[in-house]
């Protein structure tokens, strides 16, 4: 039996609840009650008929409710009422919250981003110039604004200058609106097309002129679409670096055809002095681990591992039915507790036991019961804990077969198997795998990896 206030609380949408109403509970002999709507499945009145209908008016008022919303935000942001938080150059005006006045500091950096920019530095190295001349990045900037003070300097990011950019609020224009909800139904949002975008010009000062910002506007665009696009490796998104916890780049193929790993974070700020390269050749390293991979495979599918499973399913299915077997005499138990418990309560109506005594027992025996029933809660959670175990090993069992078969193993199977690979300064790998039973045979073998020598040997 479902019990709801009002239909309403069953769904707002009403193919929804037309759909349990009319067919899922009946099928499922299910009695649907709604109180104040005065519906219930149980008796074939008119107010049943009326559902479908309650339930489309309820759809209607939570979309014209969401409409009004709607509306408001809109009128503020015609109105060019800025509603976000103040972006990096600008803060919130003390009078007025939807209005902007500049932060000169952060206002500066903006500005110089700009002016080197169209004197034809790049945006990297815009950023990394920010990061020597240790200005905060903008997250810093406003954790020290609210009083942090003990702040580590970030790095600039490419991306951040970028975006800065190609920011139009710095020439005094608010754009609002870039996207919207699907609709009130739904949590996704659209990317509208840009001539639908709310743009107000002259709500506040600007920091960088109109023309600045078209001209800059002109070489991102331009420069956009050059960024090669990048291999996709076996083993990407899966290396890490072992020292600074980052990804693994890997590069495109150089001159000679070969590919190189390398840690991103070094890669990027070797200028810094962030990390070390941890670089390797990932044409041999590929190889090596799925052979690895095929090797651990194989080790754990072989016969004398086949037997252990074997041995260790049929002890696993004794203690399987060992707990049912417990559960289903404890429940038995618990049955023959609350008779007594019943037979005692006629005694006491009959007064063949005193009041005291009728406390007394049937105290201790609702004792033994809540004891029996905690033990059944435990015993389940064993079951369910065996359950999961055999079902990963059936899966682990399917997955290894489906690899073994495979003559070049896919990204998706190698990411079933993998969760990441470290890469150690001195080429040592460690595999971390989604599976116990691999990792334990990782682990058991000393270093089983090295690439160091194959790729030494190939180097030279
Ligand atoms: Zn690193």
């Amino acid at each position: 039996m479902v019990v709801t206030k009002d239909l309403s609380r069953l769904g707002r949408n009403y193919v929804q609840s037309g759909l349990y109403i009319e067919t899922y509970f009946p099928e499922h002999e299910v009695r649907f009650v709604a109180i104040l709507d005065n519906i219930d499945t149980a008796y074939d009145t008119s107010n049943n008929d009326i559902a479908p209908f309650k339930s489309i008016l309820n759809e209607m008022y939570a979309k014209d409710t969401s409409k009004k919303i709607n509306s408001v935000l809109q009128t503020k942001r015609n109105l060019g009422e800025y509603l976000g938080t103040a972006p990096y150059g600008y803060k919130k005006d003390p009078q007025n919250k939807y209005h902007l006045i500049i932060d000169e500091e952060a206002a500066k950096t903006v500005k110089l981003i700009y002016k080197k920019y169209l004197e034809g530095y790049g945006t990297m190295q815009i950023a990394d110039y920010l990061s020597k001349q240790k200005i905060p990045i903008p997250s810093d900037y406003n954790k020290r604004k609210k009083g942090n003070k003990a702040i580590s300097y970030g790095l600039w990011q490419q991306s951040t200058v970028r975006f800065i950019l190609s920011n139009e609020i710095y020439t005094g224009t608010i754009v609002q609106g870039k996207r919207k909800k699907v609709s009130f139904k739904s949590k996704k949002f659209i990317n509208l097309p840009e001539e639908d975008w709310i743009k107000v010009e002259n709500m506040h000062e600007a920091i960088i002129s109109k023309e600045d910002f078209e001209r800059a506007k002109k070489i991102i665009t331009a420069t956009k679409g050059t960024r090669i696009i990048q291999n996709d490796y076996l083993f990407k998104g899966l290396l890490k670096c072992s020292d600074c916890g980052g990804y693994i780049g890997i590069k495109s193929p150089d001159k000679n055809g070969n590919i190189y790993g390398r840690c991103q974070k070094n890669a990027r700020y070797s200028k810094f002095n962030i990390c070390t390269p941890h670089s390797f050749n990932y044409q041999v390293f590929e190889e090596q681990i799925i052979k690895v991979l095929k090797e651990i495979c194989k080790q754990y599918t072989n016969k004398t591992k086949l037997e252990e499973i074997a041995k260790k399913t049929k002890i696993n299915k004794t203690e399987t039915q060992n707990t049912q077997k417990q559960i289903e005499l404890l429940t038995q138990e618990i049955s023959k507790e609350t008779k007594k418990l019943e037979i005692m309560y006629e005694d006491r109506l009959t007064e063949i036991i005193t009041p005291e005594e009728y406390i007394k027992k049937a105290n201790k025996i609702k004792e033994t019961i809540k004891k029996h029933e905690e033990t059944i809660k435990e015993l389940k959670n064993q079951q369910t804990n065996q359950k999961n175990e055999k079902e990963t090993e059936t899966k682990l069992n399917k997955l290894i077969q489906e690899f073994l078969n495979m003559t070049k193993p896919t990204k998706e199977i190698i990411r079933e198997f993998i969760n990441k690979i470290e890469i150690h300064n001195d080429k040592q790998i460690d595999i971390y795998f989604n599976f116990k039973p691999l990792q334990d045979i990782t682990t058991n073998q000393t270093k089983i990896i090295c690439a160091k020598k194959e790729y030494e040997k190939k180097a030279s």
